[in-house]
């Protein structure tokens, strides 16, 4: 027993057994989960079908890598990221060569591949993160093979000297930039993001200075905002950040295990974003997005399932595929026909968000029975 002086009872100092660290990552299941995957293996490596910044359509090979993790997470983090049940603080850079060459002999040397994904859950340049000489390695690599690269970053971690290093050895590659909201408001209280939307603007004017392109991700539905708020600002800030970036991806919130708003979902806090509200979004904003040179991307992943973007159930599927759909053919016309039950009560909910006050929304668990739904959690 440690007494508030830190002496243990007896009169002896205690032995210090851990460093600070953060509680969800420090259960039994994370570390556990952590310690039983092989350092030398990346986490996960697929190909799929992708378009070339040209609009050729091509394969593309995602390399997802065990990392150390990224520095903001150790610090603070995100409130929806998940990334921290695949790193862990003990990598070394021959880890990180090692994995690279798994990733290659996985994908057959990238075999029919035009494009490659490097993703490190974290900043790809940022030193702290993974060695210089490894990052190094996979930005000439992929330029000698003539392959398109995009690697991740946060904005603040784009310092032009940095990304005039990437530029020289891989000029032209794509940089992806978590920005999420376009709103400082919703960076600070609701992502915990770690940078503002003047940092973001910053970067974006470096990428381009650097001759990098840009791609923006934005998370549809952060924790803590109704599904109205949702819809309104999403479509709001995607006709705001599609002019400034060559490629915006928009990500419906999907729960990953252990972070803040798996908690608040756990305590029937939060929904997941309705399919529907993706589709009044597109639908919303494609006449301006269309005008400009941007490219946009909708992809629910774990679409149709409880922890990611979902209606009823017996339309997910039909939904899902349509707006997969138009990802590729930017036409409106893959929604005509969608209907179910369903609409009227996303209609509803989208209704009561902005007419009453709960800023934290109306939605209740979508798949339970109506008697359920009325009782309280
Ligand atoms: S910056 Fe990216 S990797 Fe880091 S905690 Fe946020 S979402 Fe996760
Ligand atoms: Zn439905």
């Amino acid at each position: 027993m440690v007494g508030a002086s830190g002496i243990l009872g007896d009169g002896s100092k205690p032995v210090k057994i851990h460093h600070l660290v953060k509680a969800p990552e420090n259960t039994p299941q994370s570390i556990s989960r952590r310690e039983s995957w092989d350092a030398t293996k990346p986490a996960t490596v697929y190909k799929t079908p992708e378009m070339l910044r040209d609009g050729t359509p091509c394969t593309a090979a995602t390399v997802i890598l065990r990392t150390k993790g990224c520095v903001w997470w150790w610090k603070s983090g995100c409130t929806f990221c998940g990334y921290f049940n695949d790193v862990r603080d003990d990598v070394s850079a021959d880890d990180l060569f090692a994995q690279w060459e798994e990733a290659k002999r996985l994908t057959n040397d990238f075999k029919d591949c035009k494009m490659v994904k490097v993703y490190t859950s974290g900043t790809f340049f940022e030193d702290r993160e993974n060695p210089p000489e490894w990052q190094e390695m996979v930005l000439r690599e992929t330029y000698e093979r003539g392959l398109e690269l995009i690697v991740e970053a946060q904005a603040h971690l784009c310092s032009p000297d940095k990304l005039s290093w990437v530029a020289e050895r891989h000029p032209g590659c794509t940089v992806a930039i978590g920005l999420e909201a376009y709103d400082d408001t919703v960076l600070r209280f609701h992502c915990n993001k770690g940078f503002s939307t003047k940092t973001w603007k910053k970067s974006v004017s470096d990428l381009r200075d650097a001759g990098l392109r840009v791609k923006t991700y934005l998370l549809f539905k952060p924790p803590f905002m109704s599904e109205a708020d949702a819809l309104n600002f999403t479509s709001e800030w995607l006709r705001e950040v599609a002019p400034l970036s060559d490629e915006v991806s928009v990500n419906p919130m999907n729960i990953q295990r252990n972070t803040v708003v798996d908690r608040i979902f756990r305590n029937r806090e939060y929904r997941p974003p309705w399919l529907w509200s993706l589709v009044e979004m597109i639908e919303r904003t494609h006449d301006d997005i269309s005008s400009s040179n941007c490219r946009t991307i909708v992809h629910p992943t774990a679409g149709g399932r409880v922890r990611g973007a979902h209606n009823c159930k017996n339309c997910d599927a039909e939904v899902v595929a349509a707006i997969e759909r138009y990802s590729v053919s930017r036409d409106l016309r893959e929604f005509k026909g969608l209907n179910c039950d369903c609409k009227n009560i996303w209609k509803a909910e989208i209704d009561n968000d902005q007419s009453l006050p709960t800023p934290l929304g109306q939605g209740r668990d979508r798949r339970l029975s109506r008697v359920d739904m009325a009782r309280a959690p």
